[in-house]
């Protein structure tokens, strides 16, 4: 039997990875004009950091982690996200010594144990930004600007930016309770899933995708009416801001997080084409995380986007082809030699060739070269080769040119650079 890959973990194959090559680097240009740096931390930590962090009573520590021991009888789990592990970096170097604001960016493979569908998956991968430092309302405006920014420069339109307040330490407990004694009355209302969270987890009832339970909590208490003064005005200057840079967006009360870190400013990129996966990208703020994970008492903002959720919403608009700018169709084992060398020599100067290894008829190598988008076909054969020439085909034009074997890399360079198209020095 074939050996075949895990279920909900992917292969990105050659002819997607443009797509993600794309993604990744407007994001790291992106991101360093707002002066982030990358951080890259390992997939596997400490089973107890996400418990910590992310919540005991979340899905994801509950059903989603993939956790296991090692040799040695340690409790160890593949990342389910990136912030807990950020954090810990952060803390464990001392980033905080180097400066009041730390400004980081990663990107990778994440992993949750959830029923694979489309856009979602158990390996799947994010890119994602924190800034620890600063609780001014200007840094969270300015965090989702960028990710506007980024929304806008990748060309995905279709998004809506949610924003919410989850309130504070002051004010939360008591938001909670009174969405405990609200959930209580309507318990028969609720999902057998709802039932256990209105106990262990009641905001997360707010966010259940259950019909029933929708209907049952939507007249259930806002946090955003609990809010105390501090988280109230920090709320409504993040707004003002958001306003002041045109950025459009939606407050939306019921959108609560599915970790327990976030507090005060929580959003959502939210689309309608990917059915229910909704959401392309989530994040907030988390003042109270470097605290509990044992570091300084630093306020912190970030968010996480899905890139396969990206990818799929970048597949409609497919990105520009590359066309390959020389083929070398080659007849017979010398002219293959002294194409191979050739070849060698053109790619070292950093144009793209390809070239006919099989030994096939010139009809064959012409579709091959045509499959490539070839701007131009090098033909050599005997006959050519005997005569020191070659014959170059332009494939738009379909015009030919005899050119001499004498200097020919120097002058094919001159013209395949000279394509409005063609690839240049670098
Ligand atoms: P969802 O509500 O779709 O389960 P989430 O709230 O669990 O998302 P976060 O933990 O905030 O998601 O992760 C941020 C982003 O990572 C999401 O907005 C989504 O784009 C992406 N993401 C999360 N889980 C998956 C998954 N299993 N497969 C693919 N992408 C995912
Ligand atoms: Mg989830």
């Amino acid at each position: 039997m074939n050996i075949t890959g895990i279920k909900g973990m992917n292969d990105i194959l050659p002819g997607e990875v443009a797509t993600w090559h794309f993604l990744e680097q407007q994001a790291q240009r992106i991101f360093q004009c707002y002066g982030f740096g990358e951080i890259r931390v390992p997939v596997v930590e400490k089973t107890e950091l996400f418990c910590r962090s992310i919540g005991e009573t979340t899905d994801i520590v509950e059903k989603e982690m993939y956790t296991f021991d090692d040799r040695s009888g340690n409790s160890l789990t593949l990342r389910p996200e990136g912030t807990a592990p950020v954090m810990r970096a952060f803390i464990e170097h001392k980033l905080y010594n180097q400066d009041s604001v730390a400004k980081l960016y990663y990107q990778g493979p994440m992993f949750r144990y959830e029923r694979p569908q489309k856009g979602r998956y158990r390996q799947f991968h994010q890119i994602g930004a924190e800034v620890i430092g600063v609780d001014d309302p200007k840094i969270d405006a300015q965090v989702l600007a960028m990710l506007s920014h980024y929304f806008e420069a990748v060309g995905i339109h279709d998004v809506a930016l949610h924003i919410n307040s989850l309130g504070c330490r002051e004010c939360r407990p008591a938001y909670r309770e009174a969405l405990i004694d609200y959930l209580q009355e309507r318990l028969g209302e609720l999902c057998s899933d709802c039932r256990r969270r209105s106990q262990t987890n009641p905001l997360r009832v707010l966010d259940c995708k259950v019909p029933a339970c929708q209907e049952a909590t939507a007249l259930a208490p806002s946090m955003l009416e609990h809010l105390c003064p501090a988280c109230e005005t920090h709320f409504s200057q993040v707004k003002n801001y958001l306003q002041e840079l045109n950025l459009p967006f939606v407050v939306n009360a019921r959108m609560v997080r599915g970790l327990d870190y976030y507090s005060k400013t929580t959003f959502e990129m939210v689309t309608n084409s990917l059915g229910s996966q909704n959401a392309v990208a989530a994040g907030g703020r988390y003042d109270g995380l470097i605290g509990d994970l044992g570091g300084p008492a630093l306020p912190g903002i970030g968010f996480a986007m899905g890139v396969e959720r990206l990818v799929l919403m970048k597949k409609t608009e497919s990105l520009p082809t590359r066309r390959l700018p020389l083929f070398l169709a080659v007849m017979g084992q010398a002219a293959s030699d002294r194409a191979f060398l050739l070849m060698a020599s053109l790619l070292k100067q950093g144009l793209p060739v390809e070239m006919e290894y099989a030994g096939k008829s010139l009809k064959a190598q012409m579709r091959r070269a045509a499959k490539f988008g070839a701007r131009h076909v090098l033909i050599l054969g005997e006959e050519e080769l005997f005569r020191q020439v070659a014959v170059l085909r332009d494939m738009d034009q379909g015009s030919q040119q005899e050119l001499s074997l004498a200097g020919i890399d120097t002058r094919l360079l001159q013209i395949c650079r000279e394509e409005p198209n063609g690839p240049t020095a670098d």
